[in-house]
């Protein structure tokens, strides 16, 4: 979805002289508006040149590039920060099974890692999660109090009910022995899981840092590069256009 410029707020000469950089208010075919879009409005400079910071340069001038080892390592690092839960080692997800699961449970998921039970159990463990994250460990209980004594969950009131509604969203259900299930399970896991949020906190802090030394090492020759860079772009000095005198 392109978007054009239908009113133009400055402009000035391109290079060639022929044509005009314009600046201004554009719109796309679902009359959706945005301001300050820059366009080349001249057919021999378009090709040319693309945008820069401070002016114009050749268009297949040479985006900067350092090593690329480096830039895939920075890009597992950043995958690991953005997606920490999806990214767990299997000795981080054993860890936080081991804390999650009773003994029994814990020992029935080692003996048979295939069976419907652990998928259960891991499903189970990532909705409690959700509950532990939004609601407090005193709603959590108040609701599992007044869900063994009521019958149908349209009888829940307040924190409880809203648990209610939000499980049906999140886990597909609003059977209360169902919801239950869930609460029990967020409220044994609430201490638990506060301790895996700080060390997650820290992991991703130490994660950040590697980045940060990845990243200066990546763009190490950067200032050269920029120096070699500046030598070949085309400034260029946009004038307001006097809006009485511009057609619309
Ligand atoms: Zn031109």
């Amino acid at each position: 979805m392109s978007y054009e410029i239908y009113r133009v707020t400055a402009r000035c000469k391109c290079p060639c002289g022929k044509g005009e950089i314009i600046y201004g208010k554009s719109m796309n075919d679902w009359n959706q508006t945005r301001d300050g879009d820059i366009e080349i409005d001249c057919s021999e400079c378009s090709k040319k040149f693309k945008f820069t910071e401070g002016g114009l340069i050749d268009i297949n001038y040479p985006d900067y590039y350092g090593d690329p080892d480096i830039k895939k390592q920075m890009r597992i690092i950043q995958d690991r920060i953005w997606n920490y839960k999806y990214r767990m080692t299997q000795d981080e997800k054993d860890e936080r099974l081991k804390a999650y699961l009773t003994t029994e449970e814990y020992a029935a998921l080692i003996a048979d890692p295939e069976t419907k039970l652990v998928s259960d159990f891991i499903s189970e463990m990532f909705n409690a999660e959700y509950f532990i994250e939004k609601y407090s460990l005193q709603e959590l209980i108040k609701a599992q109090k007044e869900i063994k004594i009521k019958r149908y969950s349209t009888e829940l009131t307040e924190k409880s009910l809203e648990i209610a509604i939000d499980h049906k969203r999140v886990c597909n259900s609003i059977k209360l022995s169902n919801i239950l299930k869930t609460v029990n399970r967020a409220i044994r896991n609430y201490d638990a899981y506060q301790r895996f949020c700080d060390k997650e906190k820290e992991i991703k802090a130490q994660l950040k840092i590697q980045y940060e030394e990845l990243k200066k090492e990546y763009y190490k020759n950067y200032e050269t590069y920029s120096i070699e860079k500046r030598k070949h772009i085309i400034p260029y000095a946009l004038i307001p256009v006097n809006r009485s005198k511009q057609r619309e």
